[in-house]
């Protein structure tokens, strides 16, 4: 069973009021192969009483994963700190935007007890972009990461990023609280930036993706991007081959799904075989480790691709 999430008919409370005066996108039907586990399982119920338990936000909420049923059913959530509201505002994300609160300086013991309440053997934590911080929120990743290390001390630990608004010594922070992988996702081709992800820039993700392994040439670095935004493949190789320029271990490869009328359009539905296709491409390119199909999103799996990651670059 296809579960449609769709903001669309909320129109009480617009989570992007930056959007709202934008024309309406059309909405294409998802194909037969974009198929997903509804959100009914015991498992999925004890995830989100842990998670509301500890007043945490999730990306997979925030977001609308497709993937939330089958994750929450494995009590694998994906911690958002800094709360639920994001500076930016990017066409494809369906976080809801405008102006944050302050950092809730007992999250990171909320973060780490809610992990162990989860059993998590790996456990994956992003933010919203907090551009509004000094330091972009880099030195509450730290904190949140030696909180985790405290309570939970053989769970590996997995950064989804911001870019930090290129603010200086973010990274640096970030590394040096050592958690087990660092990812931070490009999103889209460089051509599409100025759509898709207007706050960011292209070569400054790049940039910090190496500069990560520059610090620490041991720390897996990670990054992703979807397709069917409207991106020509000789683009996706590209960024690939930035990518491993930039000496980056994991690539991620994912259907782009829209959130509401007021995102970015779907261009295109990518056909599994082309992502099998990609995949192979990308090995050859030298990742060690790549997930690419329709409903692969940087956290999906995260704990056993990690493992299979580590495995890779032992058996080098
Ligand atoms: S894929 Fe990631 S964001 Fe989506 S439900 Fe799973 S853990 Fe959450």
């Amino acid at each position: 069973m296809a579960v449609i999430i769709d903001n669309v008919l909320d129109a009480r409370a617009p989570r992007h009021p930056e959007k709202a005066h934008r024309p309406d996108q059309p909405v294409m039907r998802k194909p037969d192969w974009i198929r997903v586990k509804a959100p009914v399982s015991s498992g999925y119920a004890q995830t989100q009483q842990i998670v509301r338990a500890n007043g945490l936000h999730t990306v997979c909420e925030e977001a609308g994963c497709p993937n939330i049923g089958e994750c929450w059913e494995k009590k694998h959530a994906t911690f958002m700190i800094m709360g639920d509201t994001c500076t930016r505002a990017c066409a494809f994300c369906n976080v809801k935007t405008g102006l944050p609160g302050a950092l809730d300086q007992a999250e990171p013991d909320h973060v780490a007890e809610a992990t162990f309440k989860l059993g998590l053997s790996h456990v994956v934590v992003t933010s919203v972009d907090r551009d509004d911080l000094a330091d972009g929120g880099a030195a509450h990743f730290a904190a949140v990461i030696g909180a985790i290390r405290a309570r939970c001390a053989n769970t590996t630990i997995e950064v989804l990023t911001p870019d930090f608004l290129r603010k200086e010594g973010a990274v640096e922070t970030v590394v040096r609280a050592r958690p087990d992988i660092f990812n931070h996702n490009l999103e889209t081709v460089p051509s599409k930036y100025l759509t898709v992800r207007p706050g960011a820039r292209y070569f400054a993700s790049i940039r910090l993706l190496q500069r990560v392994k520059e610090i620490d040439p041991r720390m897996f670095t990670k990054s992703g991007i979807m397709v069917g935004l409207g991106e020509e493949r000789d683009e996706v190789l590209q960024v690939m081959d930035d990518l491993r320029a930039a000496d980056v271990d994991f690539l991620t490869i994912g259907q782009y799904l829209q959130p509401s009328r007021k995102h970015h359009a779907v261009m295109r539905f990518v056909p599994p075989d082309e992502f099998k296709a990609l995949a192979t491409i990308a090995y050859a390119k030298g990742f060690s480790m790549v997930s690419a199909s329709p409903l692969t999103r940087s956290s999906h799996h995260a704990g056993e691709d990690f493992a299979r990651l580590r495995a890779a670059r032992a058996a080098r």
